[in-house]
């Protein structure tokens, strides 16, 4: 479990939980308005939640982010219009990803590694080596040191103008 999973379990329950608190039987269907008047710090707590921990949230969030999901149901849960922790999970899921996906620090483990299982690794703890193998390279064959998004951005690395040849992998490098 990353650190992003758990925050997000957090959020899940707390926009559970603010709408049980609105959503009286009563009066939860008949008036919008004055649901958004009681949801809208819910909203802005999801927005606060997204431009901190997403990598194109920094650029900002609209605060209203999340009021329409709180303030429009279709579905009645224990005699009250809310929508379940779980369905939250979805939908904060769906907004985290719109939202260019976790930052590094979410994406930090809460354990210890599990022998055999995958985890997710900021990519910022990772890095390829890559290397000139030109039999006459003019520049000694250097490395180059790269991010694991560098081959989507910019397929291998070359060596310098004098060179200009694809570089081959050589390794990829974890920082502790
Ligand atoms: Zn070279």
């Amino acid at each position: 479990m990353t650190k992003g999973d758990l925050l997000l379990g957090f959020m899940a329950e707390a926009c559970h939980n603010a709408q049980s608190h609105v959503g009286d039987p009563d009066a939860w269907p008949s008036d919008e308005d004055n649901r958004q008047y009681l949801l809208q710090c819910t909203s802005f707590q999801v927005a606060c939640f997204l431009a901190q921990n997403t990598v194109d949230g920094e650029q900002g969030v609209d605060w209203c982010v999340a009021i329409e999901q709180l303030t429009n149901n279709t579905r009645r849960e224990h005699g009250m219009m809310v929508r379940s922790v779980k369905a939250w999970r979805g939908i904060l899921r769906d907004l985290v990803e719109e939202y260019g996906g976790w930052n590094d620090d979410m994406l930090t483990p809460l354990a210890p590694p599990v022998k055999g299982k995958w985890q997710a690794v900021p990519d910022s703890k990772v890095r390829h080596v890559w290397k000139c193998e030109n039999g006459d390279c003019p520049n000694g064959n250097p490395t180059a040191k790269v991010g694991p998004d560098f081959y989507q951005e910019s397929g291998e690395p070359m060596c310098d103008s004098d060179c200009l040849t694809g570089m081959t992998y050589v390794r990829t490098e974890v920082r502790a």
